[in-house]
């Protein structure tokens, strides 16, 4: 059986982790302008798992019986594994990559390097095979250099996921 991957919600204070889980795979909504009240509603309306570095927020959240995780904003690092581990999520890998965009959360869909080179630099076309773009915003990625990090980061929240799972 294969369990359903959480999606989350995550409040204004919280944006870099957002982008970090879009990029993993996971749907994360963030909203930068929203009353607490907003975020509440929202989340248990769309069964999403509440993050948010507020303490009076995740009173909240827990008060009206909606998940979420109290993030503690030590650092990216500790707050993926942290977020991921209180979701029973006890590894990544990078199957999730470049199947969501970093920007606003839409679905990337593969391309072919003629079908994007209006969209990217003359040379990025010529150099890379691969491309997906986002079906909301339109954006495209490429393989390169900030791929290179993502993979060192996924690497390194796997880690971390395993010590926690065995401790
Ligand atoms: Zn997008």
């Amino acid at each position: 059986m294969v369990l359903k991957a959480p999606s989350f919600l995550a409040d204004a204070m919280l944006g870099s982790v957002a982008r970090k889980l879009r990029i993993f795979g996971f749907d994360t909504l963030y909203i930068a302008h929203a009353h607490d009240d907003e975020i509440l509603k929202t989340g248990i309306e769309q069964g999403r798992v509440i993050l948010t570095a507020d303490k009076e927020l995740f009173k909240r959240v827990v008060k009206a019986g909606a998940r979420g995780v109290l993030v503690s904003g030590s650092g990216e690092l500790e707050d993926l594994v942290h977020i991921l581990s209180k979701n029973g999520i006890s590894s990544v890998d990078l199957d999730g990559i470049g199947s969501r965009c970093s920007i606003c959360n839409g679905l990337l869909e593969e391309k072919r390097p003629d079908q994007v080179k209006n969209g990217v630099p003359r040379k990025v076309a010529e150099l890379h095979r691969e491309f997906y773009q986002c079906t909301t915003c339109h954006k495209v990625y490429w393989e390169g250099g900030h791929l290179t990090r993502i993979k060192a980061l996924v690497r390194s929240v796997d880690t971390m996921l395993g010590r926690a799972v065995a401790t």
